[in-house]
């Protein structure tokens, strides 16, 4: 099922953390160490006020920017929300339906699909996170969880935009919880998740579309999870704001991207 120009994404989701000149230190350090970095495309997301300094600390390097999450329209009454539209001319990425969204802000399938729809009519590559709760897990109901988040979110996506998609399996009791899935669980989801989109938009597609793994992902662990067959990168929370871990977990990516797919960072953009 290994795809050869499927480069891995190591993307570094800070979440609510920190502060100006923290998220402006830590830009200028990735940008110094991974600047370039071949075989792995690198993408740093910060909160919402960090990404324009973030993406002007950027600008000329090969690290890219995501948004952690976007409005489900692009313009409105709506006080708070940020669209997608507003996030397109400094993002390539957006994260939607991460799980602390799904579960401690009460955001539906619906939303989440409503929100895919505004990144790709922007131009934005959504990170689609999926993942079951513990107790779905401990009732078999691990991949009838994720196959019903894939099935609402991608009900209105078109084949033609399934390539510019990345889907992230993050179970839920995984993330920041230092408790990662075993790389046995990680691969046969990331498998099943493949062969859903093989099922519904064909078999070129299925080999095209990126699947990351997340949920405590750190520098010692990563190795395990990049080398799986299905998986291509990580969903990195907590480590990502570890110099020493992040640049790790990039670098560990970029040699298995050139040693297994044979890709160059040349060929993610
Ligand atoms: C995440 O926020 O998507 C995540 C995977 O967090 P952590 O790596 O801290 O588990």
């Amino acid at each position: 099922m290994r795809q050869a120009r499927r480069v891995p994404l190591v993307a570094g989701n800070w979440k609510m953390h920190t502060t100006y000149e923290e998220a402006l230190r830590l830009a200028g350090v990735f940008r110094e160490r991974l600047d370039g970095v071949d075989g792995v495309e690198c993408a740093l997301i910060p909160p919402f006020p960090w990404i324009v300094p973030v993406a002007e600390r950027l600008s000329g390097s090969t690290l890219v920017l995501g948004a952690q999450n976007c409005a489900t329209i692009d313009e409105g009454a709506l006080t708070g929300e940020v669209s997608a539209r507003m996030l397109a001319p400094f993002c390539r990425y957006v994260i939607v339906g991460h799980s602390e969204r799904r579960h401690q802000l009460g955001e539906s399938d619906e939303m989440v699909a409503a929100k895919l729809q505004a990144a790709l009519r922007n131009g934005l590559a959504p990170i689609l996170c999926v993942g079951e709760l513990l107790e779905e897990r401990d009732q078999g109901i691990a991949e009838a969880t994720v196959e019903r988040q894939l099935l609402h979110a991608l009900r209105n996506v078109q084949a033609d935009q399934v390539r510019r998609l990345v889907i992230a399996y993050e179970p839920v009791w995984a993330i920041g919880t230092g408790r990662p899935a075993t790389p046995e669980d990680a691969q046969a989801m990331a498998r099943f998740i493949r062969q859903w989109v093989e099922a519904r938009f064909g078999a070129a597609l299925a080999d095209a579309v990126r699947v990351q793994y997340g949920g405590s992902v750190n520098a010692r662990n990563a190795e395990a999870f990049l080398r799986l067959p299905d998986v291509d990168g990580a969903l990195v929370g907590g480590a990502s704001l570890d110099v020493e871990q992040f640049s790790q977990i990039v670098r560990l990516a970029g040699e298995v991207g050139r040693s297994e797919h044979g890709v160059t960072a040349v060929d993610s953009r």
